[in-house]
């Protein structure tokens, strides 16, 4: 059986953009004879999660069912582009992560399939609610929480104490040192925003968000582009923990704070693409992200630290325990809703034009 994987994987830096556009890995596997086998055929796979999970667990998955798969990585918002974009005409069978929000709002504009998992019984109870409003469309695969990165050589380096709150990222001391995703494209720029519109309410959360604007250095496409706060480039980042903590673990001098005023989060989905043209094999493929084996792939064998639903699975050593946090409540169903979130969007676009 064949299997061929596609990533596309953008970088950004002050200024400038780098794009990694490459096929990786496209090869003959011998697992026709696996006892596994069970399914064939293909399946196509829009990925927003860390490239190198894309690549694990959709190999994992070919090998395992016999399925010829393929996947394209880009971020949330840029993957609900494409699928709208393409709604006469669907590329893809399956989108794998990313955040909830976009994944609702896709929902809400007829782009994605029905399809309820079985395998939904195992969801932490705490998302109960929410699976039954919204799992008829959505599957819940994974958890992260929002906080401040800093890079603590270069905020000693600028004589600037560790921020302690998101409120303290306005001192002007912090010009030109902090870099957030911009929640057009963003799944995690989307979470920071509404994660400041339940800690603040909508008018104060706009209007930190145009002080901030004046310290910021740039708006990275991705959450996960935290590289720059790694080499130091910029002092702050805004984006999930665990990806501070593989910083950290590559030996950059990151941390992760999570701030005083609340812990915002959200949750990484799953979802069928409307028209999928292998719909059985994409059915497949939800059960298996929802599965223990699936969800413990990505720290396993990728170093993502972001946190299984699945109460079956083992999350990392290394990964915080939900338990131990008290995380704000964030209204999904508002802000997976795509009339209000092209609202919150031009918000902040107004918000955060040149020359406010
Ligand atoms: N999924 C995972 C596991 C992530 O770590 C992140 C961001 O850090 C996202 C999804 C959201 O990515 P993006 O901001 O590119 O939409």
């Amino acid at each position: 059986m064949k299997t061929c994987f596609i990533s596309h994987l953008s970088r950004f830096s002050k200024g400038r953009k780098t794009s990694l556009k490459i096929t990786a890995l496209c090869g003959l596997l011998t697992v026709l004879f696996s006892p596994n086998a069970i399914a064939e055929g293909k399946l196509t796979v829009y990925c927003s999660v860390q490239n190198v999970t894309c690549e694990k667990v959709t190999q994992h998955f070919a090998e395992k069912y016999n399925v010829e798969t393929q996947f394209v990585r880009n971020s949330t918002g840029t993957i609900l582009g494409k699928i709208k974009s393409e709604k006469s005409n669907p590329q893809a069978d399956v989108w794998y992560g990313g955040t909830l929000e976009p994944h609702l709002q896709a929902a809400d504009q007829g782009l994605l399939e029905s399809y309820r998992s079985p395998l939904q019984k195992d969801i932490m109870p705490r998302f109960n609610q929410l699976m039954q409003q919204r799992g008829d469309f959505i599957s819940i695969i994974y958890l992260m929480e929002l906080g401040i990165g800093v890079n603590t050589e270069k905020l000693a380096k600028l004589g600037i104490p560790e921020p302690k709150c998101f409120k303290d990222l306005l001192d002007p001391a912090f010009k030109d040192q902090i870099q957030y995703a911009d929640p057009r494209v963003s799944g995690t720029g989307y979470s920071f925003l509404t994660t400041l519109i339940e800690l603040f309410g909508e008018q104060q959360a706009f209007d930190y968000l145009k002080k901030l604007h004046n310290n910021v250095a740039q708006y990275s496409k991705s959450g996960l582009a935290t590289g720059n706060l790694a080499t130091g480039e910029v002092a702050v980042d805004i984006s999930f923990m665990h990806g501070y903590v593989r910083e950290q673990e590559k030996g950059s001098p990151v941390k992760g704070i999570l701030p005083c005023e609340g812990i915002g989060y959200t949750l990484g989905a799953t979802s069928i693409i409307k028209g999928a043209r292998n719909l059985d094999n994409a059915k497949l493929f939800v059960d298996y992200l929802l599965s223990p084996e699936a969800q413990e792939i990505p720290w396993r064998e990728a170093d993502s630290y972001q946190l299984p639903t699945n109460i079956h699975a083992q999350p990392a050593p290394k990964a915080s325990d939900p338990t131990k946090l008290k995380f704000i409540d964030i209204d999904f169903i508002r802000f997976g809703s795509n009339e209000e979130s092209k609202r919150l969007l031009e918000k902040w676009f107004e918000a955060t034009k040149a020359d406010n």
